[in-house]
């Protein structure tokens, strides 16, 4: 079976990326899956420490495995933002791909110390799970914000970027390139699109000399996807959308049937809109119609 780092070393080769999706339920991880399926290209399912509470870690893993496992399928499981060493730790006893171990909010040392200490720690319990380290201010909340704060201040420097994997070791690199966590309402009506620091990108990926990820991909302009992915980004996460199609679609599903009370016959249309979703952000990333 292939693993991530096959995965994304294959992507880069081919001038793509992954996407990296969110899921809270099984009716989003319906959708991602599906989505990838169609297309057949390789998938990363994203769980949050909130999405992992709610689904539980070692149930989210089960469920991921056994659609890699019936489908012989290249789908692999991301424990997004974790800001603790035991979380972690937890994630790796339950046999995700990777982790994005999260302490940018520290200041630099700090976030270096922890880092370099949780890599060491977490590979010594699940040598293969990839690490991912996170500086730079990228926002958070995978949500609806009244208003977008601005990127301009905490952007990743080439040389931050190249000291921080030197010094922690890290296998991936989360840079802050001009993408923020969540969509303004101007970005969810599709009148404003996000954009990213296509040149800063480019010299990231060659100082740093690791994969890149860019986070908070929801409300991107397509073609600045398009030259971020050609600049060196392999990894693209995408939340927000997702969950806005699943919201709207469950809403004008229970409107349209209000006497319906199984829930398998009112959850498809979420499933359906989440793919469409899925489907169009993987078609991007992976500059195709079809076909791996
Ligand atoms: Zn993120």
């Amino acid at each position: 079976m292939q693993t991530l780092r096959d995965a994304l070393l294959q992507a880069e080769q081919r001038g793509a990326a992954i996407g990296h999706f969110n899921v809270s339920d099984l009716v989003l991880l319906k959708g991602v899956f599906t989505a990838a399926q169609e297309l057949n290209v390789p998938v990363i399912v994203g769980a949050s420490e909130g999405e992992r509470s709610f689904m539980g870690v070692r149930q989210i893993a089960a469920l991921v495995k056994s659609l890699r496992d019936e489908f012989d399928y290249p789908i692999f499981l991301n424990a997004d933002h974790t800001h603790t060493l035991a979380g972690a730790e937890e994630v790796a006893r339950a046999g995700f791909d990777s982790v994005v171990f999260d302490r940018s909010a520290l200041p630099r040392k700090e976030n270096v110390q922890q880092t370099r200490e949780a890599v060491t720690a977490l590979k010594a319990i699940h040598p293969a799970m990839l690490v991912e380290g996170e500086i730079g201010d990228i926002g958070s909340g995978s949500e609806i914000h009244d208003a977008m704060p601005e990127p301009g201040k905490g952007l990743t420097t080439p040389e931050e970027a190249r000291q921080f994997v030197e010094e922690t070791g890290i296998d991936i690199l989360a840079p802050a390139v001009g993408s923020m966590h969540g969509m303004s309402r101007s970005m969810v009506q599709g009148a404003s699109k996000q954009h990213l620091d296509i040149e800063r990108i480019a010299a990231i990926r060659k100082a740093a000399r690791v994969p890149l990820t860019l986070h908070g991909g929801s409300g991107t302009d397509d073609d600045d996807f398009r030259k971020a992915i050609a600049a060196g980004i392999s990894i693209v996460h995408i939340n927000t959308e997702l969950r806005v199609a699943w919201r709207r679609s469950l809403e004008s599903s229970l409107a349209n049937k209000p006497d319906e009370v199984v829930p398998y016959k009112i959850l498809p249309p979420a499933v359906d809109s989440v793919r469409e979703v899925v489907k169009s952000r993987l078609q991007l990333f992976n500059n195709t119609q079809s076909g791996r």
